[in-house]
């Protein structure tokens, strides 16, 4: 993790605002309220303001702002929920903030082929509320309620993940628009292909820096016909990982398996009234028909049981169970929220499952010897897991610390053969670890990529690495 270096805001041309506004009208907004909504982030960025926010109505819309910018030589930073953890949104040169949330059609859902085309504004919630009569989902569940668009640019996961992938496996195709302008499909409907360069993967992770993408082909799933969901307490961390690395081992198709340290506990309690026992928790979920969730239940019970579990607590109604999604998907701000006024940051790593106690327990005791209060909470069936603080901003110490710890964790897992983000992304933040992780010819392949897309740096610059 990096400290943010001053933006240098590109100048820009005479006129270049006026002829925004002329094209753009009241889709093109000046107003410090909005300059400052789109300039701030959900972490512990400061914010940087753009020097103007347009509302894209449609790829026309999304074409002539590009078109205008690339002429002009100025910044575009697309914008979805600018719910992304990394600075992803901050428009670092100045520019343009292109927020694509009135692009929020679902534009065909095919029952029969379980697939969908939506804009990239629509919200992962308001998708599954238009699917909720068709018997399908979309399962990728970041915490937040963000947009599809944000999603495939940070190849988003969440709680379902260990049973239905990540975007990386959600999205059949991309419509992206160039930084020339062009207008491009990257992949059909097809369930596979093998037809060139696989395009859509280049952008799907690519933070904004090569394209705004405009449409999206999304893979569905039928609802399940049965779905249990349940919490149980452990006497360590250690045998709660263990229930889960072992119910792997069994070849158990976990939904969802979540994990909550005590301090974790403690905060969501706090927040969402759950009255769980304060002690290293896993939540899990089973998907199947009744006969087979009722024999994954069973193994799993058995499994807790030796590894010091509790009472498991049922979540059966749908209501009860949505009310301990939403809890466990509001984890961030309860524990940010522990101390009054305190900022959030968060950070995530993913490793090899073999490794994930590990990693877990070491960083657990780094934790223990830091004075700032931090969590740790994962989606351990991927072996993701994210460490949250509350960081006082009046004493700068706190941040030095938190970014030591972040610094340590990182180089764990890196050690470990894992990676140093599973699904927050690069943005500013983890710049310098990408370049751990992958080296420098790695990074330098990327930064080649980006010179030939997008010659003039228009989109999202200084974001994954340093032109
Ligand atoms: C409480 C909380 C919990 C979270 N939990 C998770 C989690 O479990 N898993 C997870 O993966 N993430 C999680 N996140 C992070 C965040 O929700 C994801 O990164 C999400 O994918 C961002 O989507 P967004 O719509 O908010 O995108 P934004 O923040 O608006 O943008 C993210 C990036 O994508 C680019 N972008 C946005 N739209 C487009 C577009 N149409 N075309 C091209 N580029 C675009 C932006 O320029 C930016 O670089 C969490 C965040 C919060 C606040």
């Amino acid at each position: 993790m990096e400290t943010l270096s001053v933006p240098h805001a590109r100048p820009l041309p005479n006129g270049f605002l006026d002829r925004l506004s002329a094209r753009f009208g009241l889709q093109c907004q000046t107003s410090e309220a909005i300059l400052a909504q789109h300039g701030a982030s959900e972490s512990q960025y400061p914010t940087v303001l753009p020097d103007a926010v347009v509302f894209a109505r449609s790829t026309q819309d999304v074409v002539d702002c590009v078109n205008l910018c690339r002429k002009a030589g100025v910044a575009i930073v697309p914008f979805g929920a600018g719910t992304s953890l990394e600075g992803h949104t901050l428009p670092l040169e100045g520019g343009v903030s292109l927020d694509l949330t009135p692009m929020d059609a679902v534009l065909a859902v095919n029952h029969a082929d379980f697939d969908c085309t939506v804009q990239p504004g629509i919200r992962r919630e308001a998708l599954n509320a238009h699917l909720r009569d068709s018997g399908l989902f979309f399962p990728i569940d970041p915490g937040a309620n963000a947009s599809i668009g944000g999603m495939a640019s940070t190849r988003a996961s969440g709680t379902n993940a260990v049973r239905y992938g990540t975007m990386r496996e959600a999205v059949l195709g991309l419509e992206v628009v160039t930084p020339q302008g062009k207008v491009i499909r990257t992949g059909k409907r097809a369930k596979k292909s093998a037809a060139g360069y696989d395009l859509t993967r280049l952008y799907i992770g690519s933070e904004g820096t090569l394209g705004v993408i405009t449409g999206i082909t999304l893979r569905l799933h039928p609802v399940p016909e049965a779905i249990m969901a349940a919490t149980c307490p452990f006497e360590t961390l250690s045998g709660a990982i263990e229930t889960v690395v072992q119910a792997f081992h069994c070849g158990v198709p976990m939904a969802r398996i979540e994990l909550l340290d005590a301090m974790q506990v403690h905060a969501v309690n706090l927040r969402s009234k759950l009255g769980l026992p304060e002690a290293p928790t896993l939540f899990f979920e089973f998907h199947g028909t009744p006969n087979g969730v009722a024999e994954q239940v069973e193994t799993v019970k058995g499994l807790a049981s030796a590894n010091g579990g509790g009472a498991f607590q049922w979540a059966t109604l749908a209501e009860d169970r949505n009310r301990l999604w939403r809890a466990r998907h509001e984890s961030y701000y309860a524990a940010v929220n522990l101390r009054p006024g305190a900022i959030g940051l968060t950070t995530d790593v993913c490793v090899p499952m073999s490794r994930l106690a590990e990693c877990i327990l070491a960083t657990r005791a780094d934790l223990d010897g830091c004075s700032v209060p931090a969590t740790i909470l994962g989606h351990v069936g991927d072996g993701n897991f994210h460490l949250v603080f509350s960081i006082d901003p009046n004493a700068p110490h706190e941040m030095a610390e938190v970014e030591a710890v972040n610094h340590r964790m990182v180089a764990r897992a890196l050690a470990m053969d894992g990676t140093c983000t599973g699904e927050h992304g690069v943005g500013i933040g983890k710049q310098q670890c990408l370049i751990d992780e992958l080296g420098e010819d790695a990074v330098d392949v990327m930064r080649s990529l980006k010179q030939v897309l997008d010659p003039g740096n228009i989109f999202n610059p200084g974001k994954i690495f340093r032109s």
